[in-house]
């Protein structure tokens, strides 16, 4: 890097890449593994500081089937085999009964489990140096905030970041906007004006208990009473994570009226009995909570010119099925190849002002934007179905969860949008052995 006086003065240390990702969650991580498999250069932002936060501890714990295929094409499987934890079924139920009882090993697919993965130990593992004849480089710069877009006759060229030690210009023949769903590249590149969000009727609260012992630990449970509902997460750490629902803002109200978390506990209790003795351990002070404003936003324009968003930042979903990090993963895995081709073969560099051409970019958001929005559909189903309070629908409800349970040609059609659209049939010699048996990595 050269220390330079950027237009506007102040000292700015400049350098020059193929890519440049600002954000390393899963969607950014994954994509600079990926570009650096193919032996393109990157240089990726974080803003986070790792000396100061080990990584969210809440967040994108949930790893779909799909999120699974998509970790062993880019070769971390192995490496975070040990720190996650298989999920075996998903459990319904709806006014103390149990309404659908999903198990996954019946699927005939590959990847057919989910797995509980803590993000920090997934982002390490995306973040693991890739080495070999062949491999780009990739400069991982954290902490360092992304702060302004470079331009030059009407497209982005590279990013302007704050870093402890000033000021950062990174020009790039392509800015990835990987950075979350509040991206603030999606503003700076005037796309937030094409960006719809729409929030949901109601907010969760996230806290994590003492695992109930009447519960076994490879099951997802989901309570529901009329037309409130819980998520019930067995946890890498031992506890179970939870989701609470609550009226949007309802937590603002709850504590502005003065109540103690005693509420929540009762809430709890009703949904789950099997949790309240957890709760009344685990659940002590609202320090103990974290909450999930709950919205998704649409972005009908994921490019501009020298500059696309992938993950949260091109379309924030909800919390339901564990969908935020597969799809994050799974643009990295799409996009990857098809600017590692464009940037010019036989891994030669590509000198910074060249672009990634435009045609590109769109043909990757033709490509996902189908998957994402399918996604979309079954989780906004879900949520409607979840929030039916009235007696009528609520029996409605409990009359599609056991048609759905009693089928598992109906299981397949309804999950496999959100937990098998890379479906990869089983290997023919377990089929012919006489169906699904555990051919899964994890
Ligand atoms: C409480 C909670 C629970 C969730 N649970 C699940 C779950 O179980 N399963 C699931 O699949 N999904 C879950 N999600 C959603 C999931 O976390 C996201 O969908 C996923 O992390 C998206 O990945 P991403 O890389 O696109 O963005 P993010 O993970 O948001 O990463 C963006 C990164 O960009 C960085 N950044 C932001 N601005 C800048 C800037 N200006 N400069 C530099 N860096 C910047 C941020 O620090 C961050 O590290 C949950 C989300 C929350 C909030």
């Amino acid at each position: 890097m050269s220390a330079e006086t950027p237009p506007g003065g102040g000292r700015a240390t400049r350098t020059e890449t193929e890519v440049c990702v600002v954000g390393g969650g899963p969607g950014g991580r994954a994509l600079a593994r990926a570009l650096t498999r193919l032996g393109r250069d990157v240089v990726l932002l974080e803003k986070r500081d790792p000396a100061k936060s080990a990584g969210p501890s809440f967040r994108g714990e949930s790893v779909s089937p799909d999120g699974v295929r998509l970790l062993d094409g880019l070769g971390v499987l192995g490496r975070v085999r040990e720190a996650a934890h298989r999920v075996d079924r998903l459990e319904i139920q709806d006014a103390g009964r149990k309404v659908l009882d999903v198990r996954f090993a019946g699927f005939p697919y590959a990847y057919r489990h989910p797995v509980e993965l803590a993000q920090p130990a997934l982002l390490s593992a995306l973040a693991e140096p890739v080495r070999g004849p062949g491999a780009g480089r990739c400069a991982v710069l954290e902490p360092a905030t992304a702060v302004g877009l470079l331009r030059k006759d009407g497209a982005v060229t590279g990013v302007r970041a704050g870093t402890p030690e000033g000021p950062v210009e990174i020009r790039a023949a392509l800015t990835v906007g990987a950075d979350g769903r509040y991206s603030a590249v999606r503003r700076m590149a005037g796309l937030d004006a094409h960006a719809r969000r729409t929030p949901l009727e109601r907010d969760v609260i996230w806290l994590k208990l003492p695992f109930p012992e009447a519960w076994d630990r490879r099951a997802y449970r989901v309570r529901i009473s009329r037309g409130s509902h819980g998520l019930f997460l067995p946890s890498t750490d031992g506890t179970v994570r939870v989701g609470l629902n609550i009226p949007k803002g309802g937590l603002r109200k709850l504590r502005s009226g003065g109540a103690g978390p005693g509420v929540l506990r009762e809430r709890l209790a009703k949904l789950a009995p099997e949790a309240a003795e957890a709760a009344r351990e685990g659940l002590r002070t609202w320090s103990d909570t974290a909450l999930l404003d709950i919205f998704t936003t649409e972005v009908a324009r994921w490019w501009v010119p020298g500059l696309v968003l992938i993950g949260d930042a091109a379309h924030t979903l909800s919390p339901i099925l564990g969908q935020g990090v597969n799809h994050a993963l799974a643009d990295a895995v799409a996009l990857a190849p098809l600017v590692a081709e464009a940037l010019g073969s036989g891994g030669a560099p590509t000198p910074a002002g060249v672009r990634a051409p435009a045609g590109v970019l769109e043909a990757f958001q033709r490509g996902r934007k189908g998957d994402v929005a399918r996604s979309r559909a079954l989780q906004l189903r879900q949520e409607r179905m979840f929030t039916l309070a009235a007696p009528a629908a609520a029996v409605l409800r409990r009359t599609v969860y056991r048609a759905v349970n009693s089928s598992p040609a109906l299981q397949r059609r309804v999950l496999a949008p959100a937990y098998f659209p890379g479906r990869r049939p089983l290997p023919r010699t377990e089929a012919a052995a006489g169906g699904p048996r555990e051919a899964e990595p994890v």
